[in-house]
């Protein structure tokens, strides 16, 4: 029904809001193709920041072959589509928090698990294979450990791009992998999945993707309306797997993963964490928040 309202279509509108569904929920911020009557000073550089558009975008709509504009003239202006491949979507830092800010969720998330993925790792990724991993994680969540779809909501890369996978709705499934299933369930019923593509007990992280971590986790924080501690951003390695008590540093006589890995932000300790990986999250959320006036 919207999508006839603005003469698009349902798979257009999904796009230009990496809208996971065909529901709607109230609340839910949407991108329209919109008309706009140019005034005084508009340059197509800033219609297309304006509405989330862009430049060649806003030409073509409108069979514009220079850049000027004339004030009174009419234009279509359609919203960028983002990257989608089925309920995938694989967004920029830029587009993501856009995305985030106009969904709608009904969840509550208290906390953020940091993993890493192990295989596939950074010999696995060539740049443009995002959605093909993506894919296949899921074929090993689904075929190879029976859960429903994949398991993580947010998936990052080396190139820092960061791609929505299980919608944030719905919990995450076996991120933990503990043998206790019902101590899982629970502490995942309120977590944030994010994979984190690489081995990091090998792989040295690139400045793009940990700038990405950063960032998606002060949105998230924000987001949720969360403050960075031990209890909200939340490595594997803290958590015993075989009975799911959370033992954090003192991981003697437990079975534990090593995960997010010995090169996650100086390590897997409860101290790397508040040392090397909160602050900066702190420091972003303030970055964040003091554009958001
Ligand atoms: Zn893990």
């Amino acid at each position: 029904m919207i999508a006839k309202k603005y003469g698009s279509t349902a798979g257009d509108l999904k796009q230009y809001n990496g809208l996971q569904s065909d529901r709607l929920l109230i609340g839910q911020k949407l991108r329209v193709p919109i008309m706009y009557k140019v005034a005084r000073g508009d340059t197509l550089w800033k219609l297309a920041g304006k509405f989330d558009s862009a430049v060649p975008i806003i030409k073509e709509a409108n069979g514009l072959s220079a850049d000027g504009l004339n004030a009174g003239q009419k234009l279509k202006i359609f919203p960028k589509k983002l990257a989608m491949d089925g309920k995938f979507v694989l967004m920029t830092r830029e587009e993501f928090r856009d995305w985030i800010f106009n969904q709608k969720f009904t969840r509550k998330v208290a906390k953020v698990q940091q993993h890493h993925t192990y295989q596939p790792s950074y010999k696995q990724f060539n740049g443009s294979n995002h959605f093909a991993l993506m894919k296949g994680m899921e074929e090993y969540h689904v075929t190879g450990m029976k859960w429903s779809m994949i398991s993580q909501q947010l998936t990052t890369f080396p190139d820092g791009k960061v791609a929505v996978g299980r919608p944030f709705d719905i919990a995450p499934e076996g991120s933990f992998g503990l043998q206790n299933k019902e101590a899982m369930h629970k502490i995942e019923a309120d977590a944030i999945a994010i994979e984190n593509l690489g081995n990091f007990d090998d792989n040295h992280m690139t400045a793009e993707q940990k700038e990405t971590i950063v960032t998606v986790t002060a949105l998230l924080m924000l987001k949720y309306g969360l403050a960075p501690s031990i209890d909200s951003i939340t490595y594997h390695h803290w958590w015993d797997i075989n009975s799911g008590e959370r033992v954090l540093d003192s991981s003697h006589g437990h079975a534990v993963k090593t995960c997010p890995g010995t090169e996650f932000f100086g390590g897997n300790s409860t101290a790397s964490a508040k040392n090397n990986l909160y602050p900066l999250v702190r420091k972003k959320m303030q970055e964040i928040r003091g554009t958001l006036h």
